[in-house]
C-alpha cells in the first residue's frame, strides 16, 4: 500500500480517473493535505464516502515520528523515527531571506566521503518520497511555520535515490499543494555523473550543488571514493552541459580540511578549474566530529583561500555556520542519535 504523501499530483489524478472517479478529486485531496493540512480522511468533508473507502483501501496515511528535537539560536535539529524503526535527521534554519530545511534522503549513505559522519553508517535503505515530505510537514506543524527553502543535503546521497527525490520535489512544488518555488530547492550531490545528465532534463529549475572539495583527482580520490568512479574531467563536462542547457548557476561546495585541500596552490588550481563558469563556491569550514581525524582549516587559511578565488574572478562565500552546538551542522547528521 502506497503512502498518500508519496503520490505526486498527476499520479493521484490518474489514480482517480483509473478508478472511474473525477480527476478533480486529486485537487480536493491535495488541498486538504497540503493547503488545509487536514490529514484525516474522515475530516475531508466534500469527498464522497465511497471515494474515501476506496482511498482507505489503497493508501496509507501514516506519519513518521519526531522523537527528539534539539535547539540552538536560529537552528533546530529533529530526529525522526521511521515506521520500521530506522532513524534520520533534519535541520531547520532561520535566515534573513526565509526559513530553510535540510532534509535527509537515505538511511545511512554509501558514498563513504572520509570526512563525513553520515557515511559512517552504510546505506540501510532509500527514503520513500513520503518520508522526505513528512520531514517538512511535521516540522512546519511543530513550529507553526511555513518553510520557504529546501536543501536536500542531510543524510544520504540524493542522486543515489534519484526517483524518490524527484517525486519529493514534484510533490512539494505542485501548485495544487505546498507550492514551493522550484528555485527555492537545492539538491546537493557528491558527483554521480550520469544522474547529473538526467537531472538536467528532468528538473530544470531546481538548483544544483556539487560537493567538489578538491581541485584535482589526486586529492579528491583521497577524500571522496566517488571520485574513483567518476573523474573530475567527466564531472566538469556534465556540469558544463547542465549550465548550458538550464542557464542556471551551479554551487560548488568546498569543505576546508586543514592540510588536505586548503593550500594556496589548491585555491589557484580551483580558480583555474572554474574560470568562466556560471557558478559560485561555498567554502564550508569543516565541522569536526569526534570519530574522524580531519581538522578544520585555520581561519586565516580559509580567508587566504577566499581571497585567491575572489582575485581570480570566482564568486565565493564562506558558509555561515549553523548548528554546531547541537551537532546539526553539515556532516554531523547521522542515522542514530545517542
Ligand atoms: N550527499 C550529498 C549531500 C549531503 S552532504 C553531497 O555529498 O553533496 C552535505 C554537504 O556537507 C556536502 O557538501 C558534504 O561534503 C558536506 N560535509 C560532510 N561532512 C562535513 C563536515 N564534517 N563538515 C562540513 N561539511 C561537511
Amino acid at each position: 500500500m502506497k503512502n498518500i504523501f508519496s503520490v505526486p499530483f498527476h499520479d493521484l489524478e490518474t489514480y482517480f480517473i483509473d478508478n472511474g472517479d473525477k480527476a478533480f478529486r486529486a485537487t480536493q485531496v491535495y488541498d486538504f493535505l497540503y493547503k488545509k493540512r487536514i490529514f484525516d480522511l474522515d475530516k475531508m468533508t466534500n469527498i464522497p464516502n465511497n471515494t474515501k473507502e476506496k482511498m482507505r483501501e489503497d493508501f496509507d496515511f501514516s506519519f513518521i515520528k519526531i522523537i527528539k528535537k534539539q535547539e540552538d539560536t536560529d537552528v533546530k535539529k529533529y530526529l525522526f523515527e521511521l515506521t520500521d524503526g530506522n532513524r534520520i535527521e533534519s535541520v531547520l534554519m532561520y535566515h534573513d531571506y526565509g526559513i530553510s530545511i535540510c532534509v535527509s534522503s537515505q538511511v545511512g549513505c554509501n558514498m563513504g566521503c572520509r570526512f563525513c559522519e553520515s557515511g559512517r553508517l552504510k546505506k540501510v535503505r532509500n527514503l520513500e518520497p513520503y518520508e522526505i515530505v513528512e520531514q517538512l510537514l511535521l516540522i512546519e506543524k511543530d513550529l507553526g511555520i511555513r518553510i520557504t527553502h529546501v536543501v536536500v543535503m542531510g543524510i544520504g546521497e540524493p542522486f543515489d535515490n534519484y526517483d524518490n527525490v524527484i517525486d519529493f520535489t514534484k510533490i512539494i512544488t505542485s501548485n495544487k499543494g505546498i507550492d514551493l518555488g522550484i528555485r527555492h530547492i537545492t539538491i546537493s550531490t557528491c558527483g554521480i555523473v550520469p544522474k547529473i545528465y538526467e537531472f538536467t532534463e528532468d528538473l530544470k529549475g531546481v538548483n544544483l550543488a556539487i560537493s567538489l572539495h578538491a581541485p584535482n583527482d589526486t586529492i579528491r580520490n583521497k577524500i571522496m571514493p566517488i571520485s574513483l568512479a567518476y573523474k573530475l574531467d567527466d564531472l566538469m563536462t556534465a556540469i558544463k552541459h547542465y549550465i548550458k542547457v538550464t542557464n542556471r548557476r551551479v554551487t560548488f561546495e568546498y569543505v576546508m580540511l586543514s592540510g588536505i585541500n586548503d593550500s594556496k596552490a589548491c585555491a589557484l588550481e580551483l580558480a583555474k578549474l572554474l574560470k568562466g563558469l556560471n557558478c559560485y563556491v561555498n567554502l564550508i569550514p569543516y565541522n569536526e566530529t569526534e570519530n574522524i581525524e580531519f581538522t578544520r582549516s585555520k581561519k586565516v587559511q580559509i580567508l587566504a583561500f577566499y581571497d585567491i578565488l575572489k582575485k581570480n574572478g570566482i564568486e565565493v562565500t564562506i558558509r555561515r555556520e549553523f548548528g554546531g552546538k547541537v551537532d546539526a551542522a553539515c556532516g554531523q547528521l547521522r542515522a542514530k542519535s545517542y
